[in-house]
């Protein structure tokens, strides 16, 4: 039996009074993630300072056979970093950027560093961190590397997964072990590709080797405006067909674009649109503008009123601030964001999207949809009132519909947001039972006393040998 309040005592011998949370009011803004539509109370909550001080909290941890849930941001959307009776471990306050190597172009970074601070920090060497979720402002290295993040520039420069070289984790039994290497080369099983997008279950990063990319010497930034989605998405296809490659093509629908309009976000897209498409180039100067002239001439063909070219930075800068902010934006529209994740082969864009709309009527629900069009990955968003239980019940429905509906078109359930709590019952839409003990087994290797983040991404039931997601067995 686990004593919560000498539980609590011995942390605050490691990280001190203002590194542990322990009273319920303390502890409601870490109830939830960035999806607000589920709640989990944690036992208590502790932050630590440094690296020292995080291995002993776990290793008191370990000693003590209590579960406990890694945090970043909490920016996550799939109900990842939360749960109830643990203790949640807040990596927001290890944000040193231990070393930037502009040679090697590699950085090592604790866990907590912001994803925007390590871009920032690279910006003197004419460097930049690819991998830019449109929550980058906020969201932590820690937790892109257990998401697997991806972003807008992700469709040409590859997700967080490519662009880190080596982790150094600390597995829930305390055991510090090294993942990948700096120099890129693995022997042996890839234990780091394991590692990154594991979500929290196999333990915490305590640091991370990950590539800097060069800034591209040219960029242009179109915005193509279009009256009907289907248009849009059919110039979707066109420009992947057509071999260019965009740094970035992402998709908002005229609700979304409303929204953002209607907001202090606003960036100036057409508010009479159906559908925008946010275009990015980059690359060498030469033979841009021949490429700008060839998407073009696709959206115009496709039926875009209107393809405008960003003038300069700022403009460019406004027109992203749009789409990066636009789930904030929906903020006004409802009390209540699911925010869904799923990926279709690129060619299904219009039917899929058809789909969507059709099952949005039926269960009288409103989805809005601002995407990463170019490598098919969805996020139909539905705002909702949390406490209508006929509204929540049809949100579900829905939401379940147009999961089925992805994968019945070849793709599957998360491109980028994980797994988390909200996406336990769609995975038996793609995987097998057999796979998911597999998954089961793997995370055992790493967590055999299935204490990191209970309850995550394998439904329970898959796990034969598991009896339930372990609680600790607290006493007041
Ligand atoms: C407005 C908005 C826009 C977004 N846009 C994108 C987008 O474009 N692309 C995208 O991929 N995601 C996006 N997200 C989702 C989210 O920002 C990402 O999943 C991000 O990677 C989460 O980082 P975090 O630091 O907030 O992690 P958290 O939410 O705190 O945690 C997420 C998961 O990571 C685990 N974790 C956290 N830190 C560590 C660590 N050091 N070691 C091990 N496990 C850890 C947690 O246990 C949890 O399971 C968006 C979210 C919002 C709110």
């Amino acid at each position: 039996m686990t004593h919560a309040a000498d539980l609590a005592d011995r942390i605050t011998e490691i990280v001190g009074p203002r590194g542990v949370l322990r009273r319920p009011g303390e502890l409601v803004v870490y109830r939830s993630d960035g999806l607000p539509g589920y709640s989990k109370q944690p036992r208590l909550a502790v932050f630590p300072r440094t690296r020292d001080e995080l291995v002993a909290v776990v290793r008191l941890l370990a000693e003590q056979s209590v579960p406990f849930v890694p945090r970043g941001a909490g920016t996550g959307l799939s109900g990842g970093a939360l749960a109830d009776d643990v203790v949640l471990v807040g990596l927001n306050r290890l944000t040193r950027i231990l070393s930037i190597d502009p040679v090697e172009r590699l950085a090592v970074v604790e866990p907590g560093v912001v994803n925007v601070a390590l871009t920032r920090a690279a910006t003197p060497y004419g460097l930049h961190y690819a991998p830019d979720p449109s929550s980058q402002a906020a969201c932590t290295i820690g937790g892109n590397v257990a998401e697997n993040a991806g972003g807008p520039h992700c469709l040409k420069y590859g997700v967080t997964l490519n662009h880190v070289r080596a982790v150094t984790a600390i597995l829930p039994d305390g055991e510090i072990v090294r993942l990948g290497s700096a120099e890129g080369e693995v022997d042996g099983y890839d234990l780091l590709g394991a590692f990154i997008g594991s979500e929290g279950c196999f333990g915490i990063a305590l640091d991370v080797t990950v590539r800097l990319s060069p800034n591209p010497q040219a960029i242009r930034t179109l915005l193509a405006d279009f009256t009907s989605v289907d248009a849009a998405a059919r110039a979707t296809s066109e420009i992947i067909a057509s071999g260019i490659v965009p740094a970035a093509l992402e998709m908002m629908d005229g609700a979304t674009i409303r929204a953002v309009e209607a907001s202090i976000y606003a960036a100036g897209y057409p508010v009479d649109a159906e559908a925008i498409l946010l275009i990015e180039l980059d690359g060498l100067e030469a033979g841009l503008e021949a490429d700008v002239a060839r998407i073009e001439r696709m959206c115009a063909a496709a039926g875009a009123r209107s393809v405008r070219i960003a003038r300069d930075e700022s403009e460019r800068a406004r027109l992203w601030q749009g789409r990066k902010k636009a789930f904030g934006a929906m903020g006004r529209v409802s009390s209540h964001l699911v925010v869904q994740d799923a990926v279709i082969p690129r060619t299904r864009l219009p039917d899929v999207l058809a789909a969507i709309r059709e099952i949005a009527e039926r269960q009288r629900i409103t989805v809005c949809n601002v995407f990463h069009a170019g490598d098919g990955n969805l996020h139909p968003n539905i705002g909702y009132d949390a406490n209508n239980p006929d509204e929540q019940a049809r949100v579900h429905a829905a939401m379940r519909e147009i999961m089925s509906a992805c994968v019945a078109a070849g793709g599957t359930i998360t491109g980028e947001h994980g797994v988390g709590l909200d996406k336990l019952d769609y995975m038996s839409l793609i995987f097998s039972e057999d796979s998911l003990a597999a998954m089961c087994r793997l995370r055992e290797v790493f967590d055999p006393d299935h204490r990191a983040n209970p309850g995550k991404v394998v439904p329970v039931h898959s796990c034969r040998e598991w009896h339930g997601a372990p609680k600790a067995a607290w006493t007041a």
